[in-house]
């Protein structure tokens, strides 16, 4: 019920653009790096610091608009120059709504093409994120087509889907990110039951890991995490061929762990004006993230947001019952 709230939060275009003109609040500002590039580079500096590299998301997704996919994708240019000019250790990530592809597929293309061919100047690895179901087999072609021009691309494979095995395999030569799944899904899809999706998601590291390519495993969760360190030792799996992800602000104890146990450790750094809807997508996740709101609570500017939530969340259920009842 929590879960369907804030996933249905995260896709209100209202919220999302009334989010926009408050600037991070909500408890946001916790797990999002700043709103402007300057604040992300020194963020990133910081876990350099501590041995951590990071992938780098200018936050935006669902773009309909040419001119704001444009805007997003000079954007995105712009912090492949400062990561090249600062000298930090990060890539980027980024999201191919954002770039146009509800607009227009070769638009987004283009796009993408611009972004990777700067970052390649570079040596910088682009990954490309995975979203909801509806953009996955474009979000693959896109892929597709620009890694026939170059090789500094990867993606992410989602373990809830129930063709994340055949992907893998299809992919299995390209540097991938393995996750259990964001979004809600539908049964014909994506297992639902969380027992299902740990269980396939072990099964792709495993295999990626055994298959030799550059494993990203991003999770919070510490068993899958104790039980990858296991397995790499069983398999003789080199420290080189793998790292462990986490986002930005998340269990950062367990981050500096395990970068200080040696295992190479990249930090996920979304910054920007355009928080929402991943920051809903985290509340959605696990209940226990809404201690991150519960401590701005009192803020004016929260209590208008959360009551503006509150109230899209209740209209748009009671049009589905309406409709329902139609
Ligand atoms: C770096 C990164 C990149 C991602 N990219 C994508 C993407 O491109 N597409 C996509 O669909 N999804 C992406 N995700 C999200 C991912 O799919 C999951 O939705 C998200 O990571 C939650 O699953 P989990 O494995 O972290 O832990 P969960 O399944 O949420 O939690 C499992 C257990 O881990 C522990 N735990 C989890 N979080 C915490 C915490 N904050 N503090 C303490 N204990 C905790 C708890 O014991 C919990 O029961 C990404 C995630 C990361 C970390």
């Amino acid at each position: 019920m929590l879960k369907d709230f804030f996933m249905g939060l995260s896709q209100n275009q209202f919220l999302n653009s009334t989010a926009k003109k408050y600037g991070l609040k909500m408890g946001a500002q916790s797990v999002v790096a700043g709103t402007n590039i300057e604040e992300a580079i020194k963020s990133i500096k910081e876990l350099n610091a501590h041995g951590i590299s990071c992938t780098v998301d200018n936050l935006g997704e669902f773009v309909f608009k040419k001119e704001e996919a444009t805007a997003a994708k000079e954007q995105i240019l712009e912090v492949i120059e400062a990561i090249h000019k600062n000298n930090v250790d990060a890539h980027i990530s980024l999201k191919p709504t954002q770039l146009g592809l509800d607009i227009d597929y070769y638009f987004c293309l283009e796009n993408l093409r611009e972004i990777v061919d700067k970052a390649n100047t570079y040596d910088i690895f682009v990954n490309f994120d995975m979203e909801d179901y509806g953009h996955l087999k474009p979000s693959f072609d896109l892929l597709d087509e620009l890694s026939m021009e170059y090789n500094n691309v990867g993606t992410v494979i989602q373990a809830y889907f129930f063709e994340a095995g055949e992907n893998l395999e299809k992919y299995k030569n390209y540097r991938l990110r393995i996750v259990k799944g964001a979004y809600k899904e539908p049964e014909q899809y994506a297992y639902q039951d969380k027992k299902d999706i740990d269980k396939n998601f072990i099964k792709l590291i495993e295999w990626h890991l055994l298959n030799g390519k550059f494993t990203s495993i991003a999770t919070h969760d510490h068993r899958i995490i104790n039980h990858v360190k296991d397995f790499v030792k069983k398999n003789d799996i080199p420290k080189d061929k793998f790292e462990f992800q986490m986002l930005y602000g998340f269990r950062k104890d367990l981050q500096l762990k395990l970068a200080n146990e040696g295992y190479n450790f990249c930090t996920y750094v979304p910054f920007g004006n355009d928080w929402y809807g991943y920051f809903m997508r985290r509340l959605a996740e696990r209940p226990q993230n809404l201690n991150l709101v519960a401590k701005q609570v009192f803020n004016k500017k929260t209590n208008t947001m959360i009551g503006l939530a509150a109230g899209a969340f209740l209209i748009g259920r009671m049009s589905k019952q309406q409709k329902k009842r139609k």
